[in-house]
């Protein structure tokens, strides 16, 4: 397998990637200023296609974290009652400076977080559209009067802003994940705390930038940057005065955070880890399939929730659908992002690498046969080839655990009943993809399967205007679409007595 790693010592090449670097402020943003970390110390941003250090940012203490929840606190009276239009203007500018800077920021975020450019420019219009759907959500934002019952009162409701909220992103998705969160917190009149990912700090200051540039008026957003997440967060989330988590990220912190979040009963969003089945029937159109597992299994390296986590394959196309899955992961290239061609980036750290290689091992020793990958790739940076195993037992690992990188588990089945057991058969509920052409089974499968989101005859269900999130432990609430503002909203009923 080829890796490509082409030369950087074009001077062209390596002062883009300075120039967009540069451009980031490297601080703390609080009360509509950037400035120091009160702790004095920096953190680390690393390139994990090359494990260099790319620049430091602040590294925030405790005292930063009460300083941002003050700011946020003093600024939410005030920005609740700005107009929603307002609201939704700002938004719809950021908005536009997004696509306006795509390129800056799709080299950006793949410098921090490894994908190939292209997918961080297609990242960035995702991201952008966030803001565009919550633009336009803004002045939708409604409520009601009714006739009691009884004909004695009227029932008067409104939807208000939650208040101050907290809001946590991965790193896997640095700037889709926190204009998800931040375009109905935004259009809802929610002041925010939001931590990005130590890992990739770097796309969320830039788009604070843009927030800034857009607007949004001091202390509505605050940023903090910490390579201390628990210390740091937990004594906001103590504090009482943020009303609201919104959280992406692992089952084992999002358990942390609803922990914590009982102590002020705080309005939770959770978003966290999938086991996405990835079901193909006899009666599936293959070419369909395997495209769709392509986009399942490769987008962002397989580092996302919703990645296709476990291939059931039905016994009359397996073997067919393993050989075209195959051939086409074989191909991809694997290398550094910012590379002309390069399908595959690294994966984003050591840890990540080794739980690819523990897992791929464990199913090999039960019995999965390799198709191709399946061993590390020499040379610097975390990268690891396109890989698919097939005849991998159903108790592998593999298919309790998120894998989180380019390898495709196949296994078969034989009837509708017992692959649905198979499916369901885990503690996660984030997506199901399901392939066939038959409209009953598509149907029937899709209501049996516990999950909150399924992807039928397509290997891609994110889209701002779609209800985002999970059942089961992969999480509450809803990102996007219609619902995704009432995350941020609270109901007030109102008796009105009339005479
Ligand atoms: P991953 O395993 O994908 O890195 P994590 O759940 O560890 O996912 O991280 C997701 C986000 O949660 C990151 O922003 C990280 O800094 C943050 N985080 C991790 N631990 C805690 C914690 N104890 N409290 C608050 N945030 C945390």
């Amino acid at each position: 397998m080829e890796l490509v790693f082409a030369e950087v010592e074009e001077r062209g090449v390596q002062s883009a990637e300075k120039t967009v670097i540069q451009a980031v402020h490297k601080e703390l943003f609080i009360d509509g200023k950037w400035r120091a970390s009160s702790t004095g110390r920096s953190l680390p941003v690393e390139d994990p296609s090359t494990g260099e250090v790319l620049c430091e940012v602040a590294d925030a203490g405790v005292e930063d974290g009460l300083a941002a929840l003050d700011a946020a606190v003093a600024a939410q009276k005030d920005w609740a009652a700005y107009a929603p239009r307002e609201r939704g203007e700002i938004l719809r500018r950021a908005y536009q400076l997004l696509l306006d800077r795509a390129d800056d920021l799709a080299l950006l975020m793949t410098l921090e977080m490894g994908k190939p450019v292209a997918e961080a420019k297609g990242e960035i219009t995702y991201a952008a559209e966030f803001f565009r759907w919550f633009a336009e959500e803004a002045v939708r934002i409604d409520g009601g009067y009714a006739t009691a019952p009884n004909g004695q009162g009227r029932f008067l409701v409104m939807r208000q802003p939650v208040g101050p909220c907290l809001l946590i992103t991965p790193w896997n998705f640095p700037m889709a994940m926190g204009t998800r969160k931040l375009g109905p917190a935004i259009a809802a009149g929610c002041t925010v705390v939001i931590k990005p990912a130590e890992q990739t700090p770097l796309s969320m200051l830039a788009l604070t930038d843009i927030l800034a540039e857009a607007g949004l008026p001091a202390g509505v957003l605050n940023v903090l940057t910490t390579s201390d997440p628990g210390p740091v967060m937990e004594p906001l989330i103590k504090d009482g005065r943020i009303r609201k988590i919104s959280f992406t990220g692992s089952t084992a912190v999002g358990k942390i955070l609803l922990a914590q979040a009982a102590d002020k009963v705080l309005r939770t969003s959770m978003e966290l880890g999938g086991n996405a089945p990835f079901l193909v029937f006899d009666d599936a159109d293959l070419d369909v399939a395997v495209e769709g597992a392509m986009m399942a299994k490769t987008r962002n390296m397989g580092e996302a929730c919703t990645a296709a986590n476990r291939f059931y394959v039905q016994r009359g196309v397996a073997q067919e659908f393993g050989r075209r899955l195959t051939s086409r992961m074989a191909e991809l290239k694997v290398g550094r992002g910012t590379e002309e061609g390069v399908k595959i980036g690294p994966l984003i750290d050591n840890d990540a690498i080794a739980k690819v290689v523990e897992l791929v091992a464990d199913a090999t020793a039960a019995g999965a046969k390799v198709l191709t990958g399946g061993s590390t790739v020499d040379g610097p940076g975390h990268f690891y080839p396109p890989t698919v195993l097939t005849d991998v037992p159903r108790d592998a690992r593999m298919g309790r655990e998120e894998i989180f990188g380019p390898v495709a588990p196949i296994s078969v089945f034989d009837t509708e009943d017992e692959v649905i057991a198979a499916a369901n058969d885990t503690e996660f509920g984030l997506v199901s993809y399901v392939f066939t052409t038959n409209i009953n089974r598509a149907l029937r499968v899709s209501e049996r399967l516990e999950a909150g989101m399924i992807g039928l005859n397509t290997g891609l269900v994110s889209n701002p205007a779609a209800p985002f999130g999970g059942v089961k432990q992969s999480g509450v609430g809803r990102e996007g679409g219609r619902i995704g503002i009432e995350e941020f909203l609270e109901v007030k009923y109102v008796a009105v007595g009339l005479s």
